[in-house]
């Protein structure tokens, strides 16, 4: 795992070819790990990872504890309900009493963009050695979901060899609340970085044509962009434009807890504009497989009977990708700041 560069974990940008090889190298290997009985690898024993979800989470916060109780780490968790952030003490001073008590990665999830960043910059300058992992910053960037995406993306293509390559060229449609989704915008990064052809379809409240030009330039606060060349990005606003010729379909929710005004008419449109069902799909030419990061609006972002569909939907498969991936990028983080690589015994390579 030598190789990787990154301190804190913020945001996919940053990551070059090879760092997301070396995510979904490590990610099936830990996949192949049974998932019941007593089996946990000694890789982060003596670590303490502290869960700190200032926002809602179901999947994300679970995978990314499971994976660090797989790795043998203690866990702390926070809930902002019942924490001193009620009597007034701010979300940096509240990461920093875990820093105090030990903790060695903090995965952090705020509604606000750029809180992690923050953070992440906070422990640099006092240099303290604890580590940041963003679980969801405002509509900025989720890492993890992306990866745990592209890892069943790539198994999808090639179960046997899930690596980045083996995207190069495939279409890969994105639809929905585009403007208000971090999970697009990590996917953009992450999808391109890895050759595939990403469309974009989705109202033209939720989806500005400029999306079009979001991986173009050399990512914000960077001299140059660490892919040397990128899959393309297409805007649509029609399905019957987007789907043609599609690979895979990812669908996203209308994240109504961040849009400020009324974007849409009315669900039942959306539904009837946006909305996947197996009929829909047929525009695609060929079977493919929809993802959706979670949580699902039953009949919204695609009929409940696609959903629950495991020939066509990979929800519940993004959902058990997403523990080997968190336990990845958790053991690479460890692997960065320690002077040996942590044990991986109990794996057969
Ligand atoms: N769970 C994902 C996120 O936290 C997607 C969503 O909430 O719609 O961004």
């Amino acid at each position: 795992m030598s190789g990787w560069q990154h301190r804190h974990i913020l945001d996919l940008s940053t990551f070059s070819t090879d760092d997301y090889a070396a995510v979904l190298q490590l990610a099936d290997r830990f996949r192949q790990l049974p998932v019941t009985g007593a089996r946990r690898l000694p890789a982060l024993q003596g670590r303490l990872v502290a869960s700190l979800f200032f926002e809602p989470s179901t999947r994300t916060r679970s995978s990314f504890e499971l994976a660090a109780k797989r790795l043998s780490a203690d866990v702390m968790s926070f809930s902002p309900s019942s924490s001193s952030l009620s009597k007034g003490e701010s979300v940096l001073d509240t990461a920093r009493t875990y820093v105090a008590m030990g903790a060695d990665v903090l995965v952090l999830r705020h509604r606000s963009t750029g809180v992690p960043q923050q953070l992440a910059e906070d422990l640099d300058r006092l240099g303290e050695r604890a580590v940041v992992l963003n679980g969801g910053d405002g509509l900025h960037s989720h890492p993890s979901q992306a990866l745990l995406d592209l890892l069943t993306l790539a198994r999808h293509f090639n179960p046997k060899q899930p690596t980045p390559d083996v995207l190069q060229g495939k279409r890969i449609v994105i639809v929905g609340d585009i403007i208000h989704s971090r999970v697009a915008r990590s996917n953009l990064w992450a999808l391109t970085a890895c050759g595939a052809d990403v469309v974009l379809c989705g109202p033209r409240s939720l989806l500005p044509t400029e999306f079009a030009d979001f991986v173009a330039a050399p990512p914000p606060g960077q001299a140059r962009d660490p892919v040397p060349e990128r899959g393309s990005v297409t805007v649509h606003h029609q399905l019957e434009q987007a789907l043609p010729g599609a690979d895979a379909v990812m669908t996203l929710r209308l994240q109504k807890e961040r849009m400020r005004q009324q974007l849409l008419t009315s669900l039942e449109r959306y539904h009837r504009d946006y909305g996947l069902s197996h009929q829909r799909l047929q525009l695609c030419g060929k079977p493919v497989p929809v993802l959706h990061p979670g949580p699902v609006n039953r009949g919204v972002e695609m009929t409940g009977d696609l959903l629950d569909d495991p020939h066509v939907s990979q929800v519940e498969e993004q959902v058990r990708n997403g523990v080997p991936t968190r336990m990845a990028l958790l053991y690479l983080m460890a692997a960065a700041e320690s002077v040996a690589e942590p044990s991986l015994v109990s794996i057969s390579s």
